[in-house]
């Protein structure tokens, strides 16, 4: 009898390990359990609305949600509608892969003030997550200052300033493109701690920022190294130190860019701690420590200026929602290599925390593939596995969404979207089940081919 593997999450970790275990054992199964009703985690939810390209990565995993011997269970929420150990009892391994939700806070006075907004809960929010689709941020101010140098903070400081021309086609929710572009912002400022060597922006990325149709980006050319210094160099690989020599080179380039008639600017900001957040209720501003870097830390000068603004977006990192069942300890599941303990086992960022691009989670797969041939010698005892699960929320009367219901979903959004967006996502989950009654085809047999997907 077969491995049966229930994957919880399926995010792009949950979608890699289904793909290493598919090649592992030709006659395993495979469950995937999505507490939405959309698979692909940050695929959907994360990455930038403009950023089409990046989101194409899905089809590769609608092809592994259609092999045969892969069920997705959507809708289905570990925690609430079933438990790690009811999933453990019946699956004879256990994957958890359930990203990081939650946002780190700055930790400093003031930044609980009306107006500081985490940039998982912002994100999730011009994305369309549900549970996001009340935060209502207040984007009634003309200066916003994202905390953090990294690909996220660039997402957000983009989305911010691009014009409704440039976001036409994309499928940025149209709750958050009404506020987006009835806003008066005018400047957005990246502000980091650190200077350009350890900013963590991909090129690419930081290249778009200097393409903008009404936004200029702005650099003081005095944050900027003549050099990479040579007592800098050990810190990094050669691979690190050619990404930060085009970091640099781009940055300088945005030095001599003539904003001419561009209204907004992207201001970034180095070697400054933000110290305190300003302001009575509501947001003021940020008071901001100088700092130079010293061994790679960022060490306090004891000069302070403020930036002025309205809005607050710490973008320093997030940390994994617990799962009752499961030891965390600093926002992620104890495990060691990817094993919790023989049976479960974790991939993805609840694993390794929030870092890497998408395909840095493609070796969790692979490892916890090994980890379970090594716990189990690929033989099964014979758990119920799938039967078990369905019983189980049958039971509890949990109707869980299919990949077939998935593509009823996908097709009523692309359906209703407005050329040229690529799709008009549902905001609620109650929107999405009623689309999927709506839908032709309700209750038939999942598709055979591979459709069209992100
Ligand atoms: P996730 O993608 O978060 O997937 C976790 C899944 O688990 C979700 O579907 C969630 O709903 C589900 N889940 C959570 N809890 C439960 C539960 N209790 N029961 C059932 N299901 C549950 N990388 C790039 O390469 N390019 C980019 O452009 C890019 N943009 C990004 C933008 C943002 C804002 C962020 C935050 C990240 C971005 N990344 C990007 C990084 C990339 O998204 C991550 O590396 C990747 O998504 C992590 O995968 P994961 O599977 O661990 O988590």
């Amino acid at each position: 009898m077969g491995l049966s593997i229930a994957i919880v999450g399926s995010g792009p970790s949950g979608f890699y390990t289904a793909e290493s275990v598919l090649e592992k054992w030709a006659d395993c199964t495979v469950d995937v359990i999505e507490k939405l009703p959309t698979p692909y985690g940050l695929i959907r939810y994360g990455v930038a609305p403009d950023h089409w390209k990046t989101k194409a990565v899905a089809k590769s995993y609608e092809k592994l949600a259609l092999d045969p011997r892969v069920r997705f269970f959507g809708n289905v929420e570990v925690g609430r509608d079933v438990s790690v150990a009811e999933l453990r009892q019946r699956y004879d391994a256990v994957v958890l892969a359930t990203g990081c939700s939650t946002d780190k806070t700055l930790g400093i006075k003031g930044d609980g003030k009306k107006g500081v907004l985490g940039v998982a809960s912002f994100v999730n929010w011009y994305n369309g997550l549900p549970s996001a689709r009340d935060l209502d941020p207040d984007l009634d101010t003309e200066s916003v200052v994202v905390i953090g140098i990294g690909n996220v903070a660039v997402d957000v400081a983009r989305v911010l300033v691009k014009t409704p021309e440039e976001m036409a086609a994309t499928d940025l929710m149209e709750h958050a493109a009404r506020v987006i572009h009835r806003s008066p912002i005018k400047h957005v400022y990246m502000v980091g701690r650190r200077g350009p060597l350890h900013a963590q922006f991909t090129n690419v990325e930081l290249r778009e920022m200097g393409h903008l149709k009404d936004a200029a980006a702005i650099v003081d050319p005095a944050q900027l190294p003549a050099a990479i210094p040579e007592d800098a160099k050990a810190e990094f690989s050669d691979r690190q130190l050619r990404l930060i020599q085009r970091n640099i080179d781009t940055l300088k380039d945005f030095t001599k860019i003539e904003p001419g008639s561009r209204k907004k600017r992207v201001h970034f900001v180095f070697f400054s701690n933000p110290v305190e957040i300003l302001g009575g209720e509501c947001v003021s501003g940020v008071r901001f420590e100088k700092t130079r870097v010293e061994k790679g830390r960022a060490v306090g000068t004891g000069q302070f200026f403020d930036i002025a603004c309205g809005l607050v977006i710490p973008a320093i990192g997030y940390y994994s929602h617990p799962i009752p069942g499961v030891p965390f300890k600093d926002g992620k599941a104890i495990n060691s290599g990817g094993r919790i303990e023989p049976g479960l086992y974790a991939v993805g960022w609840i694993k390794r925390g929030p870092s890497g691009v998408i395909g840095t989670n493609k070796p969790d797969g692979d490892a916890a593939a090994g980890q379970v041939a090594a716990d189990t010698g690929g033989v099964s005892p014979g758990k119920s596995g799938r039967a078990g699960l369905e019983a189980l929320l049958a039971g509890r009367k949990v109707k869980a969404v299919s990949f077939a219901d998935w593509k009823r979903i996908e097709a009523a959004e692309t359906g209703r979207a407005v050329a040229p967006a690529p799709r008009r996502k549902f905001a609620t989950v109650a929107e999405m089940l009623a689309a999927l009654d709506a839908a032709p085809g309700a209750g038939a047999a999942p598709p055979k081919a591979v459709a069209q997907a992100d």
